[in-house]
């Protein structure tokens, strides 16, 4: 499988040995190029949508790299391309051209079974409107998250341990455990989004996409799941991406990737990313 470098243009294997590097060498060379490269590499990637024979161009030569660790908010107003960029980087639909390189992966050149599996493995989804199923507590929301990956032939009493201890610790992270075994809606808009957060975070994904996640909330509770969001970044290392039409919240993120018209308008590294506490909302 193809993997592509930060660096421009990295001597080729070939080159190398010309130049006297040893296996080892190579070894070495490869764990560099590694250390520095980013967490996501895009490079001219393009999607057309169909209405019956009419294409219309939602996403035109984008390139970005997002580096690992980070919170990035990738902002612009409705219609910009936002969430047709989140459905291909989260492997739910497929870009036309270009590069896509995820924590190693270019997840560009996989079929659909290999996207299930990076989706799978790497990626939890955050919604605006939760998408918690309403006859479920909170607990068996995030179960049946916990329940989709692993080994089909494990031991089932081991599994449903396990699963307990993965799923408490999920709603710890989000501060609803003492609300376990809730309705969805016995609970406030915060505390379901909350939930919906410990559902994406269950397998432990290195990455989570949130889409408009405070969209449908007021502010005490927009604060409440940023603060969540800030968190499992700052404990966990999980990279998390925000879309979003609300410039506030760039504040708080380390990259700011504004989006207009299906292009890439601006690509900006915030220093001193805002606590939540310090932003007015
Ligand atoms: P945003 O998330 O920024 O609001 P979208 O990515 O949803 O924007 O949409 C970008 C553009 O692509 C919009 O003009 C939208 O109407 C169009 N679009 C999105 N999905 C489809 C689709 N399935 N078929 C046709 N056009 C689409």
């Amino acid at each position: 499988m193809a993997s592509y470098y930060y660096t421009p243009n990295p001597m080729n294997y070939t080159d190398r040995n010309q130049m006297g590097y040893s296996d080892s060498t190579e070894q070495n060379y490869n764990q560099r190029q590694s250390a520095g490269k980013p967490f996501i590499y895009i490079r001219n990637i393009e999607k057309t949508y169909f209405t019956g024979d009419l294409p219309y161009l939602a996403l035109k030569d984008i390139s970005l790299t997002i580096d690992d660790g980070k919170i990035t908010v990738i902002l612009g107003p409705s219609g910009s391309g936002k969430s047709t960029l989140m459905n291909i980087l989260g492997g739910i639909d497929y870009c036309d051209n270009g590069v896509i390189n995820v924590d190693s992966e270019d997840i560009s050149m996989m079929n659909s079974a290999q996207l299930t599996n990076y989706r799978m493995k790497k990626v939890g989804f955050v919604f605006q409107f939760y998408n918690l199923i309403p006859n479920l507590t909170v607990y068996e929301n995030v179960e049946v998250a916990a329940n989709l990956t692993g080994n089909p032939n494990e031991n089932k009493i081991l599994k449903r341990r396990r699963n307990y201890r993965e799923i408490m610790n999920a709603l710890e992270a989000v501060d609803m455990w003492q609300m376990k075994d809730r309705f969805p809606k016995e609970l406030s808009g915060g505390q379901q989004q909350r939930v919906s957060i410990a559902r994406a975070i269950v397998k432990k994904p290195r990455m989570l996409l949130c889409d408009e996640p405070t969209g449908a909330l007021d502010v005490e509770m927009s604060i409440q799941v940023m603060k969540v969001l800030k968190r499992l970044n700052a404990e966990q290392r999980t990279n998390v991406i925000i879309i979003t039409h609300n410039p506030v919240i760039a504040e708080m993120a380390h990259k700011v990737i504004t989006i207009k018209n299906g292009m890439i308008a601006e690509e900006r590294i915030n220093e001193n990313p805002k606590s939540v506490e310090m932003i007015e909302w």
